[in-house]
């Protein structure tokens, strides 16, 4: 099927035929209509699957119509984790507009609000922004929503595992209810079903995959690797597989740094962006990652989250992450919309555990190298498919009282179990 079938008009279709989009992604085929219906949706969709262009696309169809915009006024907003991702939706949404006269603004903290405030001053179509920065404004009295046609909850378990719960109920609550409501999510989590439960009954439920799978298009392994000789073996595997760039990513912003310098010392260059980092220094540093000019990347799991770089061949996880979910985000950087690549995972004796949680929720054992010149002191056994890591049972802090039963709501995280309430008959998105 082609993107021209969907209901898109011809400015649209145009700026997708510029970006050389052939056909639509399995989730634009589905959100497209939805949303050109007026729907309301919850979609389960990892990035690198087109997620982006499946709500923007019909965003922007919405809008193009005459329209008198009013001062501080916003019709569309979209609500995302970091600054990066910030700043690549409203890139992708510039690319998609550029047909039609549709303005985007992307906000976000860690720079000057000042200029911000005076953009807003006109009014935008489309504010793409984060959630702290954006409460500011609003307490400012800098942005209104009265006008406001659509609203985009983009990565919710991203915002969700970041604490932004309680800064999202506090936007959601100056919204009007009369609007359409899209929360798109890597992966529908009972936090997220939480965020969205309350949603209206006839919010339409999108899953690009039942289960969160990795693109099959990407090429896995890993390499066993004592903890002694980890950037030694990176270093070997960039010089001896003459590898062209990769995105690397590691726990901890000071091992990022670390990392940096030691592949400097063995004549590599390495950039490392991480929170502490100025978010101008950040973007200079991802600009050029994207140019090709920076051949490696070293990113903590936060700072490289939706940062998109086309064709970008390979990722490397130095650290296994704690979560399934970021190890399928992470190597989502890499094979995207069908091109190959390749995530290489290193593993020490005592990331058993994550590696067997993560093969389990792959549903298949990941390939193993040998590198020449590397034997592993402390070995990694093979994984157990369907592991279950075993729990302590958590102490009873007052043990007269009974504990609460084990119910879903119970075990909510502290952040998302304050979430409030949607008042009287109304869900968080609204009424219809
Ligand atoms: P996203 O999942 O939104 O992060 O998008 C991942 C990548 O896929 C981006 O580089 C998009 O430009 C690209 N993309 C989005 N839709 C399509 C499509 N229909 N065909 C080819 N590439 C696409």
């Amino acid at each position: 099927m082609s993107f021209s079938t969907l209901g898109l008009s011809s400015p649209i279709l145009k700026a997708i035929s510029d970006k050389g989009y052939s056909k639509p992604t399995p989730i634009q085929l589905k959100a497209i209509p939805a949303i050109l219906q007026g729907k309301d949706l919850v979609a389960a969709a990892q990035t690198g699957t087109g997620k982006t262009a499946s709500f923007v696309l019909p965003i922007l169809e919405k809008l193009n119509v005459e329209h008198v915009h009013r001062g501080k006024r916003v019709r569309a907003l979209i609500i995302t984790p970091t600054r990066e991702l910030t700043e690549q939706v409203a890139a992708n949404i510039d690319q998609y507009s550029q047909h039609m006269s549709i303005s985007t603004m992307a906000m976000y903290g860690g720079i000057d609000a000042e200029p911000q405030k005076k953009r807003l001053i006109e009014g935008v179509d489309v504010l793409v922004a984060t959630p702290g920065r954006l409460l500011e404004m609003i307490h400012q009295r800098a942005v209104h929503f009265d006008e406001l046609e659509v609203l985009v909850l983009d990565e919710a378990d991203r915002m969700l595992n970041m604490g932004f719960i309680d800064d999202i109920n506090k936007i959601i609550d100056r919204l009007p209810t009369e609007r359409q409501s899209l929360l798109f999510s890597a992966t529908l989590t009972e936090d997220v079903r939480f965020l969205a439960n309350t949603v209206n009954d006839d919010a339409v439920e999108i899953a690009i995959s039942p289960k969160t799978k990795a693109a099959s298009t990407i090429d896995q392994w890993l390499i066993t690797v004592d903890l002694d000789t980890k950037s030694a073996l990176l270093s070997h595997l960039i010089k001896e597989q003459s590898w062209d760039q990769a995105l690397i990513f590691i726990e901890k912003k000071h091992g990022a740094a670390k990392l940096a310098a030691q592949l400097g010392k063995r004549g590599i260059e390495a950039e490392a962006i991480h929170g502490d980092r100025s978010q101008a220094m950040r973007a200079k540093i991802l600009n050029d990652f994207k140019s090709g000019e920076l051949k490696f990347l070293i990113a903590t799991g936060v700072a490289a989250r939706g940062i998109d770089i086309g064709q970008l061949s390979r990722v490397v996880n130095y650290d296994l992450p704690f979560k399934p979910e970021e190890y399928i985000h992470r190597i989502g950087r890499t094979g995207r919309a069908g091109a190959s690549g390749e995530a290489i995972s290193f593993v020490a004796m005592g990331d058993f555990k994550k590696l067997c949680a993560i093969e389990s929720r792959l549903g298949h054992i990941i390939e193993r190298k040998e590198i020449e010149g590397f034997p592993v002191r402390k070995t990694v056994p093979v994984s157990i498919l369907n592991y279950v890591p075993k729990r302590k049972p958590k102490p009873n802090p007052n043990p007269t009282k009974a504990q609460a039963p084990n119910s879903a709501k119970n075990k909510r995280k502290p952040s998302a179990k304050k979430a409030k309430s949607p008042s009287k008959n109304e869900s968080i998105w609204g009424k219809h």
